[in-house]
């Protein structure tokens, strides 16, 4: 593999680095490819990188030719391969036939296998403790329900270092993430969509209480928050809010510039005073819509706890406020009823109105003025990134700053 082969990856992650070399650093065949590790080397100080490679004859496996399956079932006999651990979870039985990549791709590579379960490749090897598989084993030992069962996973182990490859769970038929699912209903029917908001609540006050309920594992704290951590919540939203003002140009730059004091004023506020009652625990870190999956029966499942994948894995597995989940999900729901509107002739506001009350009412109790600060951080963060990347959706976190700064 070139820098060049390297750097034309959807899972490569470093696209703003530039790659001096590639090496191969690792190959363990399996079924008829093999795992190959590969090392990218940069040419700044910020350290070197490992990426997983499955490759049949040179290239990505295609579908059918059995890598996939082979390594499901290497999980489900809990056979090594090479420096390949495996794990298998409870209950989970081998013979699976079948393998289907999916067709969406993100950060990972997903794909089904005997139809049953779902393999995840974690590309980019990153050492230490991925929240992905740690937390879907933890809520699997708690009983929280709510999420796909773990069926095992894989890690990649050298002298002094582990890092997650691949995680195997429960591949839920028919079931659609629920910002698609969301989206459907806002165009037919937008009354379903507040009932759907009022489910969300709930199921999110229940896997915050379940991420919770074992205080004294250490990996998995709850307890009030430190006037350290209020502190760097209060630090990490102004520097979202800098960074917002500076990704803008022109009338809105100007507009920004003008609610700012107003912006800032909110986050003294509620960061200041909030060290008495804020609490942290872990979290889902990445909370949105399309990390929800809506099963045909109408249940639904939260997946992908791997956090922002911005942010360092020490930086995904530090106790937070639950609130930023609660931030993101109104945030999510905003996004949605928004682009209803430009697109199904939904009325946003009332239906805002309704739905978030429902989402918060299924909830329980909040601290309004620490949700709203963390609302108002991440459509900072949203700005700067639609600034970047579709300058066209724009004015919809402006308008959520403005709103929620007022
Ligand atoms: P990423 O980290 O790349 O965002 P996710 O874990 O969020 O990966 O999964 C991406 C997509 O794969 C989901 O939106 C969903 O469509 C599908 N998916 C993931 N897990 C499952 C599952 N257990 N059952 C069915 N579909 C799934
Ligand atoms: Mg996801």
């Amino acid at each position: 593999m070139t820098p060049a082969d390297l750097a034309s990856q959807r899972w490569f992650r470093s696209k703003q680095r530039s790659i001096v070399a590639v090496t191969e650093v690792d190959r363990s065949p399996i079924g008829p490819g093999a795992l190959v590790v590969f090392e990218a080397s940069f040419d700044d100080d910020a350290g070197s990188e490992r990426y997983l490679v499955p490759l049949v004859g040179g290239r990505e496996p295609a579908d059918g030719e059995g890598v996939w399956i082979a390594l499901a079932n290497a999980i489900g006999r809990d056979a090594g391969i090479g420096r390949f651990v495996t794990r298998r979870a409870a209950g989970f039985e081998p013979d699976l036939a079948g393998e289907r990549r999916l067709a969406v791709e993100q950060s990972n590579t997903s794909v089904v296998v005997g139809e049953r379960l779902i393999l995840k490749l974690y590309r980019l090897l990153e050492p230490g403790e991925n929240p992905d598989v740690e937390i879907s084993a933890f809520l699997a030992g708690v009983g929280f329900a709510d999420t796909p069962a773990l069926a095992g996973s894989v890690t990649y182990e050298t002298l002094g270092a582990k890092a997650s490859a691949a995680m195997l769970q429960a591949y839920l038929p028919g079931a659609e993430d629920a910002w698609t699912a969301m989206r459907s209903v806002l165009a037919s029917d937008p009354q379903r969509g507040v009932e759907m908001a009022e489910r969300i609540g709930d199921l999110t006050a229940r896997l915050h209480r379940a991420l919770a309920s074992r205080p004294d594992d250490v990996a998995f704290p709850a307890r009030p928050a430190t006037v350290h951590e209020t502190a760097a919540w209060r630090a990490s939203a102004e520097w979202q809010a800098t960074l917002a003002v500076g990704s803008l140009r022109g009338a809105d730059h100007d507009r920004l510039v003008a609610i700012a004091p107003a912006v800032r004023a909110r986050f003294a506020d509620a960061f200041g005073s909030a060290t008495g009652d804020a609490v942290v625990s872990r979290i889902h870190g990445d909370y949105h819509l399309g990390q929800l999956l809506a099963r045909p029966d109408g249940g639904l499942a939260v997946i992908d706890f791997e956090g922002e994948p911005s942010r360092a894995l020490a930086e995904r597995r530090a106790p937070a406020s639950p609130l930023r989940d609660v931030a993101g999900m109104l945030r999510s729901l905003d996004y949605a009823a928004r682009a209803a509107e430009r697109e199904d002739g939904l009325a946003a506001d009332p239906w805002l109105l309704r739905a978030r009350a429902a989402y918060l009412g299924a909830y329980g109790d909040i601290d309004a003025a620490l949700l709203s600060a963390f609302e108002l951080e991440k459509a900072c963060y949203e700005i700067r990134y639609e600034a970047g990347m579709r300058p066209d959706w724009l004015w919809l976190p402006l308008a959520a700053v403005e709103r929620l700064a007022s």
